[in-house]
């Protein structure tokens, strides 16, 4: 029997995660096929009902559902509860298991861009969707005093903070309005920014103005497709420190490979694809668009954007055009 791992979300075609983890199992010789499900909201408890069949290994869950799933999964790691947000599922007997390898991600992504700096204690959270989340627990448990996060509606922002009121008692967590002065004078006091929203999928479109970055700012983007953003690019020019979302990908990815196979993640040849991906586009692989038909087109297989990481500020053209993200 061909097991199989899906990827739920809506969209999912922009996604990098299939084609890295198929050629972790075929580099393994595991006998599994990882698949795309675009999912609409409505159709999510029946996809995750069918992941109970014996043939599935678990799947990862993407955007918009990573805290829509909570309820719907038998029992909850320490991050996934913590944050109330699950990017991975596995499989136990017919139980399901939420986990959350966004966390350790991150926190492997945040220490390679702090490089050799102390690690800073205040940090700009742009969003407050499941990554926001699995980024502000990170920050909370890398011992961060100040964490302020905008969203475009506040009162998600404020719903992220009251989740967290228990672990950040000790330390000064905040959810503010998305006015351009309040975010100017929140970067102007903070090391770190960090763009958990999705708006850099969009070719050219930037959360902030690229007038608001102020220099010597550390700043991470989630969105690895394309891999430089329209707010890397702008950071760059600002002489800030950037990084996109592959490494974290990369490491949440690894983890939960592990967790579906119980087999060491081959790291380099998941890096490859990653690179593979960037520079030539997504190999095809499966993708179910569900029970809502094509509703939501995700971008095109292969716009995976074509600047170098590490090369913002170049103003290259971006071939290929990005997912909209469903707002
Ligand atoms: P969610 O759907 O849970 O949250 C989306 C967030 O983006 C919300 O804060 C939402 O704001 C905001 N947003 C979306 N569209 C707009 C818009 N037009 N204007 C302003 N804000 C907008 O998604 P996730 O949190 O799961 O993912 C967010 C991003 O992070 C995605 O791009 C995803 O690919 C990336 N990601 C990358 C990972 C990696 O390993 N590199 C891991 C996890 C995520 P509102 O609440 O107001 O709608």
């Amino acid at each position: 029997m061909t097991n199989r791992v899906v990827l739920i979300g809506h969209p999912v075609a922009h996604s990098f995660s299939g084609a890295m983890q198929q050629a972790a199992l075929d580099a393994l010789g595991i006998d599994a096929r990882y698949e795309l499900w675009d999912r609409l909201q409505i159709d999510l408890a029946d996809a995750i009902a069918e992941l109970r069949g014996e043939e599935f290994l678990g799947a990862n869950i993407t955007i918009p559902h990573k805290e829509h799933v909570v309820p719907l999964v038998d029992r909850l790691t320490e991050d996934a509860q913590a944050t109330g947000a699950v990017n991975v599922i596995s499989r136990e007997g017919k139980k399901l298991i939420g986990h959350n390898t966004d966390v350790p991600g991150f926190k492997v992504a945040l220490d390679k861009l702090v490089g050799r700096q102390k690690m800073p204690r205040h940090a700009v959270v742009l969003g407050a969707g499941g990554a926001a989340r699995a980024v502000v627990h990170a920050l909370i448990t890398d011992g961060f005093q100040r964490i302020v996060v905008f969203n475009r509606h506040l009162h998600r922002g404020e719903g992220l903070v009251r989740h967290f009121g228990r672990s950040a008692a000790h330390m000064d967590l905040k959810a503010m309005p998305w006015h351009e002065s309040v975010l100017e004078a929140e970067l102007s006091k903070t090391k770190v920014l960090v763009n958990a929203t999705s708006i850099g999928m969009i070719l050219g479109e930037s959360p902030i103005p690229a007038e608001l970055l102020p220099p010597d700012l550390l700043v991470m983007d989630l969105v690895y497709n394309p891999s430089q953003s329209q707010l890397l690019k702008d950071a760059a020019a600002a002489r800030c420190t950037t990084m996109n979302g592959e490494l974290m990908l990369l490491q949440q990815g690894a983890r939960s490979f592990e967790l579906w196979t119980g087999q060491h993640a081959p790291l380099d040849v998941m890096q490859a694809e990653l690179e593979r991906a960037r520079e030539h586009g997504l190999r095809q692989l499966p993708i179910d668009m569900g029970p809502s038909g094509g509703e939501g087109t995700p971008a095109a297989p292969g716009a995976s954007g074509g600047a170098p990481s590490g090369g913002a500020g170049d103003g290259s053209a971006q071939p290929g055009r990005a997912a909209r993200p469903s707002a």
